[in-house]
């Protein structure tokens, strides 16, 4: 598709605002870590036999500011494998390898409408893997991945995660381990889209570094940086490096306002009103571009996969931090006589 809008005409528009002041933002997230803590609905994921042994009483929430501030209450600090979440940064890194029209000529940005590790999306839209937020589509950036063998790719995408995040991210390898031996949906994927040619590399050794990613550990605190990097025109603001240009960060947006919080996008987006991603170990990192980023752990999970503390936690704190991307007010300039 050809472009009439440059770059540079759209950077020039950005979100603008600020977070409450430290001190608001303190008191509203321990607000939100008492609402929600004795609400013990949903279901852990066990689908990856390592993920089911996960304590469902873990909470944690945190937010980061552009200006590098960092809040965090209840179990922040407690590390978790990232899994779908990595879809977004590898996307990130991806688009800043090899360019934006490149990425998405190759894997697309319309939502499917199905579950994230569909077959059938793939079959029913010959061969395209329609988004990098589903599996088939997240496969697919994998294998964009730069690096002249298998462990140079896997550092590379360490590397680059873990610059995200501001330190060095570890591998969970019992996670790893536990979804390479129970991953062959995946594997199954990705041959489909070897065979319509859709797989810039071979499909098993791709799904393995997919499977890799997706094993690292987090902490709600870290993916509360990593998002706001997203927010800060790519630059981590407690690092302050430059981990990808700011045109990524709008095209990552973009691609999960669209399908980030699986088939609750919609839901996610008109209830919340901004990108976010969710995993099925129970992390979610919702970005309010050009203030911040808040992010939660909790691994009961809703019927769609996505961690009910944090959807009830974010949906409070989006309205209460005043960051609905939707909400407008009237232009203070108006006065009586003018409005009708
Ligand atoms: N590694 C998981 C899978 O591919 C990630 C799923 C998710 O978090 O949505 O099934």
């Amino acid at each position: 598709m050809t472009r009439d809008v440059d770059d540079q005409h759209v950077l020039a528009a950005v979100s603008t605002g600020r977070l409450p002041r430290f001190g608001r933002v303190e008191e509203l997230l321990a607000d939100a870590h008492a609402r929600y803590r004795d609400d013990d609905s949903g279901v852990v994921a066990d689908y990856i036999p390592a993920l089911a042994s996960a304590d469902r009483a873990l909470f944690g929430l945190s937010v980061v500011d552009v200006d590098g501030s960092v809040h965090v209450v209840g179990d922040a600090d407690h590390e978790f494998s990232v899994q779908s979440i990595s879809k977004a940064f590898v996307y990130a890194l991806a688009l800043e390898e090899h360019g934006h029209d490149a990425v998405r000529e190759a894997v697309g940005v319309n939502a499917t409408g199905l579950p994230f590790n569909s077959v059938m999306a793939v079959e029913l839209n010959d061969g395209s893997p329609m988004n990098p937020m589903v599996n088939a589509g997240a496969i697919a950036v994998t294998a964009l991945v730069p690096g002249a063998s298998p462990a140079a790719r896997w550092q590379y995408l360490h590397d680059g995660l873990s610059a995200f995040a501001g330190r060095p991210l570890a591998l969970d390898v019992e996670v790893y381990e536990s979804e390479a031996a129970s991953n062959q949906r995946n594997r199954a994927i990705a041959r489909l889209l070897e065979s319509y040619g859709r797989l810039a590399r071979d499909p098993l050794e791709t799904t393995d570094l997919y499977t890799q990613q997706c094993a690292l550990r987090v902490s709600a605190r870290d993916l509360a940086v990593m998002g706001a990097t997203l927010a800060d025109g790519g630059i981590n603001p407690v690092t302050h490096e430059r981990v990808v240009d700011a045109s990524v960060c709008r095209h990552v947006l973009a691609a999960l306002a669209a399908s980030g919080l699986y088939e609750r996008s919609g839901e996610w987006l008109d209830d919340v009103g901004m990108p976010g991603k969710s995993g099925v170990s129970g992390g979610i990192v919702t970005v309010a571009p050009g203030k911040g980023a808040l992010a939660t752990y909790s691994a009961p999970l809703d019927d769609a996969g996505n961690s009910v503390r944090g959807v009830r936690a974010t949906r409070f704190l989006s309205a209460e931090l005043g960051l609905n991307l939707f909400a407008s007010r009237p232009d203070a300039t108006h006065d009586r006589e003018d409005v009708r």
